[in-house]
């Protein structure tokens, strides 16, 4: 292993195999990237001139995965509240984007949303959009790792990718191919806003590259009464017969599905994302994750854009994932233990990133540090629940992607956070309707 030249210093790490998953005074020392040695504090000495990053009074978890968001949307924050998915999206979302939707509307929402997404923990997101090379250029800036994924939406087509399918998804594969922390997919929106015969095509061309498919699944009960009618069956049964399923896919929502619809996702180990908020905010149904677990989907936890939450906050998610599944199955149903892995090690998984999501050496140095010396953070009995139903993104302090600092003492050190705020808020007046 090469010699650490940067240490995670002190405070509580969450790691797997310690007595009760936590290892006291820790320190953890990484080189190139990568996580090189985990041990206490008192038993290493760091070489001269190695980075220290002061973690004490923390507790040391991997970073969060956000595991369904559409970051170039940030601009939209708030636009447009309080109304059913099909008036919110139709006669709101769609007409703006195509008003204002542009390479740069993209690249100023997403630098928004990272320097959001890492003062809140999340270091790792899986976006969906039009114009996505320059969400990846943003994120890349940010220093977060991301699967970008190219939306395709027939009938808001504003980047012209319908126009020549694998033209264009050949051509944004290539685009993000020099950013090394960016992933590419594909992106159609969902089965109702993309033709069968281009499902097809899409399913044919990640067969082909072995490229993740991330879309919206099953996320109102209109979505799955529109299907049964136009194609006899459930979207789940209709993807299954294409042969979606054998491909890497990421499934966003999964929230109105039949019992048999479970145990097809499970049986293929399908990505799923929960957005518990915005399923809450857009009064679709309490997704049946207990089940879907349980049947074999891997399932991440999701913050879905700006627009439809209002904010990309994963403390949040995890608080109300939580207790909506205590609530549909009965307390207890979904641990706080599970959903910090949901939010962490099974949400890496559920993009099928098999290298970060927990701390062990060898793994990618994705690491945050939860500031826990506040009266709301006191006593710690269990550090995940304070982490599921106690803290918030304001207690992350300290944050670091592939070994860079991207924030330190709450300082965000790869972006200029005041320039962004400014450029966002010039952006709002010209879209004020
Ligand atoms: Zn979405």
């Amino acid at each position: 292993m090469p010699e650490a030249k940067l240490w995670i210093w002190g405070g509580t790490a969450l790691v797997p195999g310690a007595p009760n998953g936590r290892l006291e005074d820790a320190a953890i020392g990484i080189a190139d990237g990568k996580i090189v040695s985990i041990g206490k504090r008192s038993e290493v000495t760091p070489a001269p001139g190695a980075r220290k990053i002061d973690t004490t009074g923390c507790l040391v978890t991997p970073g969060f995965v956000n595991g369904h968001t559409h970051t170039g949307m940030s601009l939209l924050r708030g636009l447009a509240d309080d109304l059913p998915l099909d008036t919110w999206l139709r006669e709101v979302i769609f007409p703006t984007e195509q008003k204002w939707g542009s390479p740069d509307f993209v690249y100023w929402g997403t630098l928004l949303a990272c320097a959001e997404m890492i003062r809140g923990g999340i270091t790792t997101f899986n976006d969906m959009y039009y114009f996505e090379e320059r969400a990846a250029q943003a994120a890349n800036e940010a220093g977060m790792r991301m699967v970008a994924g190219q939306s395709l939406t027939e009938e808001s087509d504003i980047d012209g990718t319908g126009k020549d399918l694998t033209g264009s998804f050949d051509r944004f594969r290539e685009s993000v191919g020099d950013f090394p922390l960016v992933t590419a997919s594909v992106a159609p929106h969902a089965i109702y806003s993309v033709s069968r015969e281009n499902w097809k095509a899409l399913i044919e061309y990640s067969a082909k590259t072995q490229t993740r498919i991330h879309f919206h699944l099953c996320e109102t009960r209109w979505e799955v009464q529109d299907c049964q009618k136009k194609y006899g069956k459930t979207p789940v049964a209709f993807f299954e017969e294409l042969g979606l399923w054998e491909q890497p896919v990421t499934a966003a929502h999964a929230v109105c599905l039949t019992p048999e619809d479970i145990q097809i996702l499970g049986k293929h180990r399908v990505g799923i994302s929960h957005n518990p908020e915005s399923n809450f905010k857009l009064a679709t149904e309490i997704a049946p994750v207990v089940e879907l677990r349980r049947a074999g989907a891997r399932v991440a936890l999701g913050t879905d854009s700006t627009a439809s939450n209002n904010n990309l906050d994963l403390f949040g998610e995890a608080d109300v994932a939580a207790k909506m599944q205590a609530f549909k199955y009965g307390a207890g149903a979904l641990k706080a233990q599970d959903v910090f892995s949901m939010l962490t090690r099974e949400g890496a998984l559920a993009l099928g990133l098999e290298e970060t999501g927990v701390l062990e050496v060898g793994k990618q140095a994705d690491i945050i540090a939860i500031d826990v010396t506040a009266p709301h953070a006191v006593p710690i009995y269990n550090p995940y629940s304070h982490i599921v139903y106690g803290a918030g993104a304001r207690d992350v302090k300290h944050s670091v992607v592939n070994g860079q600092v991207l924030m330190e003492n709450r300082t965000l050190l790869t972006l200029d956070e005041q320039e962004i705020v400014r450029e966002a808020a010039h952006w709002a007046r010209r879209i004020s309707p």
